[in-house]
């Protein structure tokens, strides 16, 4: 059954109700209009026989008179006539019989009518001087009888004429009841009824409305269960069908989800160095590859980072706190940053390099750490520097001899020379201070390298310690014509640094000849010092060419030297980064292209005696 059907079928009470009101109505009227009809039928027409024969019997008596007082011609006609008159109505009214009591009044006109005609015909038949006699005593007293009960008649009928019409008013005003009740009760149960049904109907569109909405909260098994054939039946089927194929979508690209997954996940593995995904919560291993499985024993889950190397654990925090906050992929700069694991086949070195990966609202929702194996660098690296420091230490016993050799020629101690060959001796000279000054270097680098260094660590007086400095270099600056200052020197709490004088010495040293080396002729070079509460900061400024932004942080790396630089071997100021680091100093460069340097570095006070 359609939709359409089942709303018409819900209007059915209140129409059959329409219909059984109009039945009633109608039998109402019906009844009415018989009543009516009745006092018609039965009532009207005898009172009319009643006044017509009265009429007649007065005419009849009237002609009576009129032969009374001898007008025979005149009143035989009016008798002829109103004699026939009378029966003919006489004859209606018994034929007319309808109320209790009319039959024995029409009997009694009947007789009396006959008793009267009898009369009347003999009177007739009188001569005409006796006539007036029989009229008054035989005549007169049987028409007022005859008279008498036609109105007998007329007034029975006239009384239930009343009556009827009396009985009809009241059963109107019932049936007026009637109508009114029934009204009001087809009225209330129809829409009863077709509300009940309504709602019946509508119940599955409630089913089906329940189910969309599941469906779009996100119940995967939302349906709408309905029997039947109609519209809102079909239409929960489509809603089925639709929800179905819904499912069948979800879960294929659920399936194509978990292939690339699996592929991505593969890709990982095959990678031999360990690669894991961090969460940004500390602790929370996301994903791990294999290597990082095996190599690591790196676990996914919130403290997945704990089966880990204490080593491998803190720099993994490290490398995660610093993407975490947003300040982007972190990369190596040199191969000090691995980090040292002892695996059960050796030791090796992972270097991280980490990129975040970012959220949907363009936030660092995770980081990838990649472990870089660099074993094998490592070793060439630690290789490379023994054979520095092996030929910078063979290099220093025959490079002395040739040093003291060369000495002992330019002072002429040996004889004298030509200027040709001072010339020569003094170039060579320079040379081999040169050389010196880079096997020193290297020697440095190499005690460096080797974690051999032991600082030996006392109060040194700031003051002493520039001016030994300057001291050495003053020569050197004199010879490039350059002017060397010092500020800051007379004051008084200059006082003392907890350092390795020497070593104190050779960073110091090395920033101002540094400056002194790049200054072009006719520069000056300032040292400045300015002593703080818990350390003083050594500063070397100069008018030299400047150092572009973006090498100060390479210049501090080994073997760096501005690109067109001639030189040293680009050691000096990767010695001073590590040896006033060691010292838990820090050191800077302020400078741009241009502009002159200024390098600085501080050194800790010593510590309070207790
Ligand atoms: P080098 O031994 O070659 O001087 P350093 O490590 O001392 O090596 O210096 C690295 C590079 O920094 C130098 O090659 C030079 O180009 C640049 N540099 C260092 N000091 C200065 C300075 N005062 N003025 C300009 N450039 C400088």
């Amino acid at each position: 059954m359609n939709l359409r059907t089942k709303l018409l079928l819900a209007q059915v009470p209140l129409i059959a109700g329409l219909i059984a009101l109009g039945v009633t109505g109608r039998a109402a009227t019906t009844t009415l209009g018989r009543s009516s009809e009745l006092i018609l039928k039965d009532n009207y027409r005898s009172v009319l026989a009643a006044e017509r024969m009265k009429e007649a019997i007065e005419r009849i008596d009237s002609a009576s008179l009129f032969l009374v007082a001898g007008r025979a011609a005149r009143a035989q006609a009016q008798l002829d006539d109103n004699c026939r008159r009378f029966e003919a109505e006489l004859a209606v009214q018994e034929g007319n019989i309808t109320e209790p009591g009319e039959i024995e009044s029409t009997r009694r006109l009947r007789e009396r009518w006959t008793a009267y005609r009898g009369a009347l015909d003999r009177f007739q038949s009188r001569p005409a001087g006796e006539r007036a006699d029989a009229y008054f005593t035989g005549l007169e007293p049987l028409f007022l009888g005859v008279k008498g009960a036609a109105d007998e008649v007329l007034s029975i009928n006239q009384d239930a004429m009343v009556a009827k019409s009396e009985r009809a008013r009241r059963t109107a005003h019932r049936l007026d009841l009637v109508m009114l009740t029934a009204t009001l009760l087809v009225a209330l149960l129809g829409v009863a009824a077709s509300s009940v049904v309504t709602t019946r109907l509508l119940r599955p569109l409630g089913v089906l409305g329940q189910a969309v909405r599941r469906l779009g909260e996100g119940d995967p098994e939302a349906r709408a269960v309905l029997a039947g054939r109609d519209e809102i039946a079909l239409l929960a089927r489509e809603f089925n069908t639709m929800a179905d194929r819904l499912d069948q979508y979800r879960r294929s690209s659920l399936g194509e989800l978990l292939q690339t997954q699996q592929e991505a996940q593969s890709a990982i593995d095959s990678l031999p160095d360990p690669v894991v995904i961090l969460g940004v919560g500390p602790g929370d291993v996301r994903n791990v590859n294999q290597a990082a499985e095996s190599l690591l024993r790196l676990r996914v889950g919130a403290n997945g980072g704990a089966a880990a190397d204490p080593a491998i654990r803190d720099m993994l925090e490290r490398v995660r706190d610093h993407v975490a906050r947003g300040r982007g992929p972190w990369a190596p700069r040199s191969l000090d940053e691995a980090v040292r694991v002892v695996l059960p086949d050796g030791e090796r070195r992972l270097l991280p390099r980490a990129t975040p990966l970012y959220g949907e609202a363009g936030e660092v929702a995770g980081v990838t750490v990649m472990l870089e194996d660099v074993t094998r660098l490592h070793r060439l690296d630690e290789l490379k520097n023994d054979l520095v420091a092996t030929v910078a230490h063979e290099f220093r016993t025959p490079l002395t001899s040739l040093r003291m050799a060369i000495h002992l020629c330019v002072e002429q101690v040996v004889g004298p020379l030509t200027a040709k060959q001072e010339e020569l001796l003094h170039a060579a000279r320079e040379d081999c201070e040169r050389l010196q000054a880079i096997i020193d270097d290297l020697l440095d680098l190499s005690r460096i390298q080797a974690g051999r260094m032991v600082l030996d660590r006392r109060a040194v007086e700031v003051a002493a310690l520039v001016e030994a400095v300057l001291e050495a270099q003053r020569g050197a600056a004199a010879e490039r014509n350059l002017t060397l200052a010092a500020e800051g020197l007379a004051e008084r709490d200059a006082g003392l640094v907890d350092a390795d004088a020497e070593r104190a010495q050779l960073v110091l040293g090395n920033l101002l000849g540094n400056a002194l080396r790049y200054t072009p002729a006719g520069g000056r070079v300032v040292v400045r010092v300015e002593p703080g509460e818990k350390s003083v900061r050594f500063l070397v400024s100069d008018t030299g060419p400047g150092i572009a932004r973006e090498y100060h942080e390479a210049i501090f790396e080994k073997f760096f030297r501005l690109p067109g630089q001639q030189g040293g071997a680009g050691l000096g100021l990767y010695i001073v980064k590590e040896l006033v680091q060691a010292h838990g100093g820090q050191v800077g460069v302020e400078s741009d292209a241009g502009q002159g340097s200024l390098f600085w570095f501080t050194l800790p006070r010593p510590r309070e005696a207790p």
